[in-house]
Formats: structure tokens, sequence, C-alpha cells
């Protein structure tokens, strides 16, 4: 009996779309989703008995693998207090003291339980503590569900936002304008005529939800240069490269201090924690010190910070993000050498422990704009291959693969050798 099949039918029918979240729905993919019941280390496993190599990681958070022992003890051990306190508990402070020592430039924390809210909350801080509405991002970047952010991308020098999504007040997003990732032109002139009524620059330092689009330091430095001229925050959405492809990020691996930066994923270890931080004298326009609100029932949850904590310290032993690297590096030296010979369009693009496999034609794009038609139609059947060799990547050609500790360098023969199989011409 396919037990994955008909969980999923009686999904369809209490839950929008079978998912809590879209893109695991496997729209782009076709098929049904794997319904899972457990997971340990690199290995997922469906209600059906049937084990699979995993390289989504529940897109991000896992770098130590799924139920590494230490966490999940760490979890127990904490649940066995008390779930939730809703005052303050000392895992947060020690959480804080660690996230704020590791990362340049920043002296306050405050937790939140999404990476959407932390981003949706740094934003509210720049726009409090300047007193400017205006936004900018950068189309290709996604940094949550939040309204002002959920912006389409547009060409141009500069477009005003217009929502993407329905349900979004074209009033809420007209202050968000949108640039495209380097153009450092656009960005110095836009700057230069409206910084007076921009409160805030927000990137993805390593722009990894459109693909993985690695940025050249030197836009990025030309990024932190102008905010600063221009009396502009610059906020780096570091959800998913926070903790993840170093110790102190992309400001650390670009060596880059953002004003702001917003946390997520790794730092909540797989239990629900987004987190945003600055100097002492930003972060002091947050309520109950200043007048920018922000509150969370379960924010700083003790479960969720002994999480957090205890992937900190095990990446810090055992000073995971080296091991990552070689990992990552071994993976260049055998996908990545697949994909670059292979008679198709491919081509591996990696940054520590964060991969994409770009199946366009040309040097991989460093923008959106760069973003070919046509890949998606050949990432299905790759996707589908993989799953059939009990593989699993992400169910969207536009998303990112993640190592993590718990990956070998015969799981990556695996995915190389399976990879070289299913690779559509
Ligand atoms: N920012 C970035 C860069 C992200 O990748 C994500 C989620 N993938 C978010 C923000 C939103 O985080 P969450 O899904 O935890 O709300």
């Amino acid at each position: 009996m396919n037990q994955n099949q008909t969980l999923f039918d009686r999904a369809l029918a209490v839950l929008p779309g079978g998912v809590n979240s879209p893109v695991r729905a496997f729209r782009a993919v076709g098929g049904t989703p794997l319904v899972l019941k457990e997971a340990k280390g690199a290995t997922v496993c469906d209600v059906n008995g049937r084990s699979y190599l995993d390289f989504v990681g529940s897109w991000g958070p896992l770098i130590l693998g799924h139920a590494h022992p230490e966490v999940v003890e760490a979890i127990a051990k904490a649940a066995a207090c008390g779930t939730t306190y809703g005052a303050p508990c000392e895992d947060e402070i020690l959480l804080a003291e660690h996230v704020i020592a590791a990362y340049p430039g920043i002296d306050q924390i405050r937790c939140v339980s999404s990476g959407t809210e932390a981003v949706m909350s740094a934003i509210r801080l720049a726009r409090g503590a300047t007193g400017r509405d205006g936004i900018v991002k950068f189309s290709g970047c996604y940094h949550g569900h939040s309204d002002s952010l959920l912006v389409k991308a547009g060409s141009g020098l500069a477009t005003f936002g217009v929502p993407s999504s329905s349900g979004i007040p074209e009033s809420t997003t007209r202050p968000t304008r949108v640039l495209e990732l380097d153009d450092s032109e656009a960005l110095c002139q836009l700057l230069r005529k409206e910084g007076d009524d921009i409160a805030a620059v927000i990137i993805e330092p390593m722009p990894a939800n459109n693909g993985l689009l690695l940025q050249r330091k030197e836009f990025l430095q030309t990024l932190r240069d102008e905010t600063l001229k221009a009396g502009v925050l610059l906020i780096f959405d570091e959800v998913i490269s926070g903790f993840r492809i170093a110790r102190g990020g992309a400001a650390q691996r670009y060596n880059i201090t953002p004003d702001l930066v917003t946390f997520g994923k790794v730092i909540g270890g797989g239990l629900p924690v987004g987190a945003f931080a600055g100097p002492a004298e930003v972060m002091a326009h947050l309520a109950p010190l200043g007048s920018v609100y922000q509150a969370g029932t379960l924010s700083g949850n003790p479960l969720a910070m002994a999480s957090g904590l205890a992937t900190l310290r095990a990446l810090d032993r055992e000073d995971g993000w080296s091991q990552l690297e070689e990992l990552g590096a071994y993976l260049d030296s055998t996908l990545g050498q697949i994909l670059a010979a292979s008679a198709s369009p491919a081509r591996l693009v990696r940054e520590g422990s964060v991969f994409w496999m770009s199946l366009q034609e040309g040097q991989p794009p460093r923008s959106a704009e760069g973003i070919q038609a046509g890949a998606a139609e050949r990432y299905k059947a790759l996707f589908h291959g993989l799953l059939e060799e009990g593989i699993c990547v992400a169910p969207s050609a536009y998303e990112v693969g993640f190592l993590s500790l718990a990956h070998s360098r015969n799981d990556i023969d695996r995915l190389a050798a399976a990879v070289e199989q299913h690779l559509p011409s």
C-alpha cells in the first residue's frame, strides 16, 4: 500500500495544496511530495519506509544533519524543565552572547521565531531609527513573506515596488525600490538621488533564493561605501548564510560589516528561531527602550535557544566550517567536474556548504535577470531521476542544496554518480 499517497491525499483535503509552505508541494517538478516520518544524519525516511539521501536539509537549518544527538539531548533536557516561560531564560542570554561574539559590528540581538519575522522587524527598526520610509531590495533576493518585501523584480534602473502576491496593498510596497544585483551604477544613482528618503538597503549578501547568485566583493563593497555616504542603513539578510558559510557569515567571508543583520535557520538548529541584531545605538530604538514596537509570546523560547546553542557549540568544537569547506571542495571535484564536462549546459555553483546545479548556458548568473528560462524542464527530469535513486534534492531548479557535517564523501560520490546518470541532454 502506498501510505505516502494516501496521507498526501488526506493532506490535500485539509491543507491548501497539501502543505504548510508552498515549495514543499512539488509544483515545480510534479509528482507527490514525500511525507516524511523520520530523519537521522543525512537520511530522511518517508511513511512508506523508504530512505533517501537528503541534500535539502530542511532548507538550511540542519548544518549538523538531522536529529544530531547533542541537539536532541539539549532539546529534551530543556523540555523537561518547561517548554516556554514567557520570561527571560539563561539560554537566550548565552545564545545572544555567542552570536554577538561571532558576528562583526553588533552589540545586541533580538530573537524571534522565523526569518520572516526577523527581517520584517529589522525593516521596522531601520525605519524607526532613521525616520525614513524607503527601502531598497534587489530582485532575486528573498527576505521572507512580510508585505513590504514581497515585491516583484522590475527591469530598468529602479522600479517602484509592485506586490508579487495578491493581498498586499500597493501603498504598502510603494516605498520599496527594486534594483538589479551586480549593478553598482544603478545603486549609486538611486542612493545619491533619493538617499534622504531611504531607511535601508537590504540584501542577501550570498543570494541563495533564486539559484545561487554569488556576488562580486567589489559590488558588496560599493554597497557598503555608498550606504555609509548616504546615511542609509545596510541590512545583511544572513538567514541562510549566517553561521553557514563561516562563523561570521557573509560579513566575515567578504570582510564587510553591515549595520543590521538578520539570522534564522542555523541559529535555531532546526527549531523555529530568527533574530536581528545591530549596534547598541540602533537597537536602543526597540521597545521597551525605544518607540519601535516588536514582541513575541514564544520569542527566545527555551527549547529553541537550547537547540540553537547546542548547534553553534558543536560547530565551534568541530571547526565545522573547515570540514564543510573540505566536503564542498570534494563536491567541486566530483559533481562539479561532471557538470562542467557534460554535453548539456550545466555547472556547479558553490559557496561553502551551499550549492546549486545551474542548468543553463554560460557562466553562472550574478543577477536574477541573468537566469535563463528553460532550465526548469531539464531540472524536473533530473529531480525525478535522483529521487528514483533514493536521493532528495530541492524540488525546484532555483533552490539551493545544503551539505551538512553528517554527509560523507561517499554520499557525495552517490550524488555525483546519480547526476551523471540522470542529467538530461
Ligand atoms: N531571508 C532569507 C534569506 C531566507 O532564505 C528566508 C527563508 N528561506 C527568509 C528570509 C525567511 O525565513 P523563514 O522561512 O524562516 O520565515
